[in-house]
C-alpha cells in the first residue's frame, strides 16, 4: 500500500511532540510483526500511526487492538485498515488508563507490538510488565537503551537491566536504522524483544528495592542496603544463602538473584 500518497491526501502533518516517526517499509513491518509473535494471537498496539505495522500485525493476528491518540490520524486508519475486520481502534491514552483497565478491556492473554513513541517507552515497558494477561512485549526502542537492557553484567547492567532481567528475558531482533523511520530520528534503534518468565511479577516495591541495590554502584550491597534501613547482619545473612560474599556488589548478583535478595529480606 502506498501509504505516503494517504498521508499527502489527507495533508498530514507529522506531531513531533506525539512522537511521530512512522516505518513504511513493508518488509520490515514483516519482520517485527512475525518477531513479535503475531501469528494467531491477540495483539495490543500502541501507536497506530498509519496503521502501516498495523497492518502487517492484522494480517497474521486473531485480534488487534490498536491505540492511537492523535484524531488527525483516524480518517487515515479507516483507509490504510480497510477490510481488516479483526482490528479495533481505540482512541485512549495507554498511560492513563493503566494496566488493570486496559487488561479488562483485552479480557485474555496477549502480546504487545509496537512503535512507540520514545518518550513513554520505558513506562510503557514497566507498565506492561505488570499485566497478568501480556506474555511478551516488541518494540522499537533507541538502540542504546535496548542494549542496556539486555545487558547482563558490566557497566550497562543497572536498575534498568536488572528491572526487566527480574522477570522478562530481553533480546535484541535486530538493529533499525534512523533512516527507516520517516521523519529520520537523529538515533538508531532496535527491534527488542521481552519475554515474561512465568512465575514473577513486576512490582513498584521490586523497582524500589533494586534502586536501592545500586543507588551506588561502586558501593557493596551491604552499604548500600544498610543506608536505606537494612539490617547489616539480615544483609549478610541473605547474601550467604544465595552464595555471594558480604561484599558482593549488585551487578554480582544479577538479575534474579537480587530479586531473590528482595524476597529473603521480605522488601517484595
Ligand atoms: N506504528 C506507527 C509506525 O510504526 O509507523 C506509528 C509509530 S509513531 C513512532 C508513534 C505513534 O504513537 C504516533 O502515531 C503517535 O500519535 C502515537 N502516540 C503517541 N502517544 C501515544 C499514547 N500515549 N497512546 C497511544 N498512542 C500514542
Amino acid at each position: 500500500m502506498d501509504y505516503e500518497s494517504v498521508l499527502i491526501k489527507h495533508r498530514f502533518k507529522y506531531k513531533k511532540s506525539l512522537g511521530q516517526n512512522f516505518i513504511f517499509d513493508d518488509e520490515l513491518l514483516d519482520e517485527i510483526a512475525e518477531a513479535g509473535g503475531a501469528d494467531g494471537a491477540t495483539v495490543v498496539e500502541i501507536g497506530a500511526g498509519a496503521g502501516t505495522l498495523s497492518r502487517a500485525i492484522a494480517k497474521r493476528c486473531k485480534k488487534l487492538h490498536a491505540f492511537e491518540i492523535d484524531a488527525e490520524l483516524f480518517p487515515i486508519l479507516a483507509e490504510t485498515l480497510d477490510g481488516f475486520d479483526n482490528v479495533q481502534l481505540m482512541s485512549n491514552d495507554v498511560t492513563e488508563l493503566g494496566i488493570e483497565t486496559v487488561d479488562m478491556l483485552i479480557g485474555e492473554p496477549y502480546t504487545v507490538i509496537a512503535n512507540l513513541p520514545y518518550y513513554i517507552t520505558t513506562p510503557l515497558i514497566f507498565m506492561f510488565l505488570k499485566s497478568e494477561l501480556c506474555g511478551s512485549i516488541t518494540c522499537l526502542v533507541q538502540k542504546e537503551v535496548a542494549e542496556r537492557v539486555c545487558a547482563k553484567d558490566g557497566g550497562d547492567f543497572g536498575v534498568l537491566s536488572a528491572s526487566v532481567q527480574a522477570v522478562a528475558e530481553p533480546r535484541i531482533v535486530r538493529i533499525v536504522k534512523s533512516w527507516a523511520f520517516d521523519p529520520q530520528p537523529d538515533v538508531d534503534s532496535a527491534v527488542l524483544r521481552l519475554d515474561r518468565v512465568a512465575g514473577t511479577a513486576y512490582s513498584d516495591e521490586l523497582h524500589a528495592f533494586l534502586k536501592d541495590c545500586f543507588a551506588q554502584k561502586r558501593k557493596t550491597l551491604v552499604n548500600n542496603l544498610t543506608s536505606v534501613g537494612v539490617a547489616k547482619a539480615d544483609v549478610t545473612a541473605a547474601l550467604d544463602k544465595l552464595g555471594f560474599s558480604p561484599t558482593a556488589r549488585a551487578e554480582e548478583l544479577g538479575a534474579a538473584k537480587l530479586r531473590e535478595l528482595g524476597e529473603f529480606l521480605g522488601k517484595l
